[in-house]
């Protein structure tokens, strides 16, 4: 079973074939895919999935709390498993890449303005938007882990177009 269909077992949902489906697509899924995206990979599995079953499933998926659901600024919305690994975003306005990357220190300093504000963070959403800078790589910084989505392996079933 996966995560997903485990959490909404676990949530007393009832999960169809369908559900399932969907379900598995978004665990195996690396990268943050919208519900066209979700469509075209559940029907590759279920060719009588509807895209109209596939945003009623994220739906409910979403206010269960097993997934989460991002704005990445193109009007789209994006999903992905709420994991126990907290990561934020960085989108390059350009090409639509996505880094999810984890940083100590801004961290720390988000639990900090909290507190100094007279609140314990529960949560928080963090996106940057940039683009990329010619000739420079990433370079090293202490407590700075990060993932670029294109380094995932692509979805076999995308078109390249
Ligand atoms: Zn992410």
């Amino acid at each position: 079973m996966d995560r997903i269909e485990k959490l909404c077992a676990d949530r007393g949902m009832r999960m169809t074939e369908q559900r399932r489906v969907i379900a598995r697509v978004l665990s195996n899924a690396l990268d943050h895919p919208d519900v066209e995206e979700l469509y075209r990979r559940a029907s590759a599995i279920d060719p009588h999935i509807s895209i109209a079953t596939v945003y009623r499933t994220v739906r409910l998926f979403e206010e269960a709390g097993v997934v989460e659901k991002h704005d990445f600024g193109d009007g789209r919305s994006r999903y992905e498993e709420a994991g126990e690994d907290h990561h934020d975003h960085l989108i390059d306005t350009k090409t639509g890449d996505v880094i999810e990357f984890f940083d100590a220190e801004i961290e720390h300093l988000k639990n900090e303005i909290a507190r100094k504000l007279g609140y314990e963070l529960v949560g928080h959403k963090l996106e940057l938007y940039g683009h990329r800078i010619p000739g420079v790589e990433p370079s090293e910084r202490e407590g700075l882990i990060y993932r670029r989505e294109r380094d995932v392996p692509k979805d076999p079933t995308k078109d390249e177009g």
